[in-house]
């Protein structure tokens, strides 16, 4: 069984930026369905195996793929935000985003522009790419569609409307602002390291 995360903060803590509300929402009811979700589907496939009857398999591979994804990236998105501590990149990750973007601007920029334009439901994050050696900015649909495989996750946006409508209504920019401001540097520095 896999157990949900503890949030590592109160649901009151990123306010004004992202209500508590939200939050609550967000974690308690939605990202627990997930974990609800990927636990039942991996009793069904162990069920699936142990009759050898797999007629139901491309249903169980397509939830399994969807829901897992849902609790990894929620999960991820959890732990890059935090109450705001005026965190910021290394030295080491700035250099790679010159590198990569040109300057830490045109990068927040394009990530920014990305996130606007997630069609529908999806996300936008920003990953290292170790067989390009390079950073790369990606939207996700969904939860587990336009990835890139092998790609590591370092900074997770969702840009789902269920993270935002509450507070923001259709304001993706205002959300999205909110965002830069409580992202926690400290942990998108480690997961680079
Ligand atoms: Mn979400």
């Amino acid at each position: 069984m896999v157990q949900p995360m503890i949030l590592p903060y109160s649901l009151n803590s990123l306010e004004p930026y992202y209500s508590a509300e939200t939050l609550n929402i967000h974690y308690n009811v939605l990202y627990k369905n997930y974990i609800t979700n990927l636990n039942n589907i991996q009793t069904k496939l162990q069920i699936s195996r142990g009759s050898n009857d797999f007629s139901n398999i491309k249903c169980l591979e397509k939830d399994l793929s969807f829901n897992g994804s849902g609790v990894i990236l929620h999960e991820l998105f959890f732990n890059n935000i935090g109450p705001v501590l005026r965190t910021q990149p290394s030295l080491s990750l700035l250099e790679q985003i010159k590198r990569d973007f040109g300057s830490f601007d045109a990068f927040k920029n394009q990530f920014t522009a990305a996130s606007k334009v997630v069609e529908a439901s999806g996300w936008c994050l920003l990953v290292w790419v170790p067989r390009f050696k390079k950073l790369e900015i990606l939207q996700c649909e969904k939860h587990q569609n336009l990835t890139l495989w092998g790609c590591i996750p370092l900074i997770v946006l969702d840009m789902w409307e269920h993270s935002y409508f509450l507070q923001y209504k259709a304001d993706r920019s205002k959300y999205i602002d909110a965002f830069w401001n409580i992202l926690n540097w400290n942990i998108i520095n480690k997961r680079w390291e």
